[in-house]
């Protein structure tokens, strides 16, 4: 069994999924299959509530969010998640410009009246915001969901800025 090298200093990183349908949470889990033994030794993952039942929002290196923001609740969340992560990255569309995710944004009069009581029921905001509409992002990954690439890309340029190697 191929025993992996753990690194001096781990990239300290979490997951996070707001409203959304948690496609590129599922893509993430998949390239976790591909490179578990590599990424064992290279990532503390901190906070990640699709794989571990206790978490910790302590001085992340790097944030990944993925999702829109749709109560005050999490627009809370994510600010508590910007001052805790050192960088924010926003993944997939509906964390970028938030849709399909806030598709309702651009119901009409009628089918915006016809919601009207589900808005208040689960105690909505009346606009759906993205990600960058409530913290700074430093990094955004495309796609419906992520390009695997793309996130390969970004997280090899964190390792790097952050030192982290186990070379
Ligand atoms: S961007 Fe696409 S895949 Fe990602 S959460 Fe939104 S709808 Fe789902």
């Amino acid at each position: 069994m191929l025993i992996p090298k753990v690194a001096a200093k781990k990239l300290r990183i979490g997951w996070f999924s707001f409203t959304c349908c948690e496609d590129s949470t599922m893509i993430w889990i998949e390239l976790m299959n591909d490179n578990f033994f590599k990424w064992k030794g290279l990532l503390d993952i901190r906070h990640a509530k699709v794989l571990k039942r206790k978490n910790r929002l302590d001085n992340l290196d790097v944030a990944f969010v993925e999702g829109a923001i749709t109560t005050e609740p999490d627009a809370k969340m994510l600010r508590s998640i910007r001052e805790h992560s050192k960088r924010v990255v926003a993944i997939g569309s509906c964390a970028i410009n938030g849709m399909p995710a806030a598709q309702r944004n651009v119901f009409n009069d009628e089918l915006k009246k016809e919601i009207e009581f589900l808005i208040r029921r689960f105690k909505q905001t009346d606009r759906v915001r993205t990600v960058k509409e409530v913290v700074q992002v430093d990094d955004e990954i495309p796609g419906c969901p992520m390009v695997e690439a793309s996130f390969l890309q970004v997280l090899d340029r964190y390792l790097k800025e952050f030192g982290v190697t186990n070379a």
